[in-house]
């Protein structure tokens, strides 16, 4: 079988960032990595589906939400993919991004979708673990351009 593209990246090289995994026609998978691959430190199943839970509840409601494909975690633990249509600009996905951390960040209350009849493992999540890394990971990409969105060699 061919090695996917997303394995061929260097992972040991691999910072904290938004990077650009993947374009497959007019979809493009942002790899918005919150952990350093193989660090050591990686995100908690809880924290990981409060994220996923936040993240797609804001996404799927922002005034980008029709060109929103998917947003899930990697199974590495280390970060989530976004996959939007490419009429949503680079830069457009990248502030969806940052306005997503920051709805995390600032998030009280009942998490969206997290009654039992909602979802498969409803009890395990982790608001306060959800919050402290989009707050790192917004001081990550405070400054993230158009750019930084290449894969560095
Ligand atoms: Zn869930």
């Amino acid at each position: 079988m061919k090695t996917i593209a997303s394995f061929t990246v260097n992972h040991d090289r691999l910072e904290k960032g938004m990077y650009i995994s993947r374009v497959d026609g007019d979809v493009v998978t942002y790899d918005i990595r919150m952990k350093k691959p193989n660090g050591g430190d990686y995100l908690g199943n809880g924290e990981l589906h409060t994220i996923e839970h936040l993240f797609a509840t804001y996404a799927r409601n922002s005034e980008v939400s029709d060109n929103v494909v998917y947003v899930g975690p990697m199974g590495c633990r280390t970060g989530f993919y976004l996959l939007v249509r490419d009429s949503v600009s680079h830069e457009r996905a990248l502030r969806l991004v940052r306005d997503s951390l920051t709805f995390i960040s600032d998030f009280e209350g009942e998490i969206p979708g997290s009654k039992r009849a909602e979802c498969g493992n409803y009890a395990e999540h982790d608001l306060d673990a959800a919050k402290q890394t989009a707050r790192d990971m917004l001081s990550v990409l405070k400054n993230w351009k158009e750019n930084d969105l290449k894969y560095k060699e």
